[in-house]
């Protein structure tokens, strides 16, 4: 490879990258038997498929800019590097949930990783109404694993400060989503889009109501500085690829120290939004109610998964600078150590429902839309499936302290779902 950066196309990919030994050790040791294929659907990132007659590998490569709108919106290259260093902290910290990395090469900001096959993006899934076996559970595990594992409660001052300091350069893709997620939705931004004029009211509305936008500021404040644990940073239902029995998450390049509640919160807003979209891909009325039903089951999984495991962590691996042992069960204090723990699990589910509500806003307000409402055609059933996520995820946010538990949320999403309907 050239010392300086240079894009990657399919033609010439073989030849740079045909003299790895990584590679050819996976895909054969000759590149000119090697087939490329570009498949980036994603916003920001060149990403190939290669393929020879031992195996593939995924080559995911950074563009000096932002590839949905091009390169009058500049983004730096090295946001790889970030990626590079979360997931390589991911597959310690929540063994088997990301894609085994092969090579980094920081000059051409490219990551060399585990082809992911036959698996699919969840998204897919949600929309075309597949159901994944233990997909909630691997979710609450990987949020419980990842985020207390990255945590204070868990590591050592040093290494703690040294990765704070390493994610904290994370500058361009940071103020994205300070930007995107938290204001953009509640005034009338310029890349902002909405299914209109069906929604027109309801949007007014909400960018009237001054509960909800100090709601979402507070939820800012919180994002901006609880530099609680390393995020994934982007862990929506689009950075979750799954096959028949297994998940992998996928693509941490905006991962940053902030509140634990934020993945959580933002994979559950996920999910609430493919609930609300069921409507406009069911064949017949009704015909997705049961999926939608194993979509609300699966979102409760999630958070009962992330609160046991991340429970049997604070137990077992308290290990960091935060509320030592020896000030607890050394002291006879296991009883108060079980208090503190509820604190922080209840401090936890209040901003995991308020991103929940933020998210769903920005995704139907925002630059950056979902595939499942997108694709309903018929503009009067989309408003009707996005205005219910836009409702509940006010509810959410505005509520966040009053709402007590998961099962309430999916109840509450239930009924939203039925009064609207009619
Ligand atoms: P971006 O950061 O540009 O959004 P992603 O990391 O989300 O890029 O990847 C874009 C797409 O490439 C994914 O939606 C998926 O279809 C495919 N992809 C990415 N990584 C892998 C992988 N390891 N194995 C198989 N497909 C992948
Ligand atoms: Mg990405």
């Amino acid at each position: 490879m050239s010392a300086e950066y240079e894009p990657l196309t399919i033609d010439t990919l073989s030849q740079r990258l045909g003299k790895l030994s990584t590679l050819k050790a996976r895909l054969g040791d000759d590149p000119a038997l090697w087939t490329v294929q570009e498949v980036g659907d994603g916003n920001l990132n060149l990403v190939f498929i290669v393929q020879g007659p031992k195996g593939g590998a995924v080559v995911k490569q950074a563009l000096p800019y932002v590839r949905l709108v091009g390169d009058s919106w500049p983004l730096p290259l090295k946001r790889a590097f970030f990626e590079y260093h979360a997931l390589t902290r991911q597959a310690i910290r929540a063994p088997g949930d990301v894609p085994e990395i092969y090579h980094f090469d920081e000059i051409q900001a490219l990551i060399i990783m585990e082809f992911l096959t036959p698996h699919v993006i969840l998204r897919h899934s949600l929309k075309a109404g597949k159901r994944h076996e233990g997909l909630g559970e691997t979710m609450g595990l990987f949020c419980a694993r990842t985020l207390f594992r990255g945590s204070d409660m868990s590591m050592e001052t040093a290494k703690r400060k040294s990765d704070l300091a390493l994610f904290a350069d994370n500058v361009a893709l940071c103020d994205i989503t300070e930007n995107l997620v938290f204001d953009d939705p509640y005034f009338d931004a310029k890349m902002n889009r909405h299914t209109t004029p069906q929604l027109d009211g309801l949007v007014a509305q909400l960018r009237a109501d001054v509960d909800l936008k100090v709601a979402a500021q507070h939820l800012k404040a919180a994002f901006c500085n609880n530099a609680e644990t390393m995020l994934h940073g982007d862990l929506h239902t689009g950075s979750i690829m799954v096959n028949a029995d297994e998940t992998k998450v996928i693509d941490p390049e905006f991962a940053i120290y902030g509140p634990i509640g934020f993945d959580v919160g933002m994979l559950i807003g996920n999910f609430l939004m493919a609930y609300f979209a069921q409507p406009g891909h069911a064949q017949a009325p009704g015909s997705r109610d049961a999926y939608g039903d194993w979509i609300l089951e699966t979102t409760i999984k999630i958070w009962a998964t992330f609160e046991t495991e991340f429970s049997a962590l604070w137990r077992k691996e308290r290990t960091g600078i935060l509320y030592s042992a020896r000030l607890f069960e050394d002291q006879g204090h296991t009883l108060a150590a079980e208090q503190a723990l509820a604190d922080r699990l209840n401090d936890i589910w209040a901003h995991t429902l308020g991103f929940a509500g933020i998210e769903m806003h920005r995704r139907i307000l925002g630059l950056a839309h979902i595939m499942e409402f997108d694709t309903i055609e018929d503009e009067h059933l989309r408003a009707s499936c996005e205005a219910k996520a836009l409702r509940l995820g006010r509810m959410l946010a505005v509520n966040r302290h009053v709402l007590r538990d998961m099962n309430e949320v999916c109840s509450l999403a239930k009924l939203m779902e039925q009064e609207n309907a009619t």
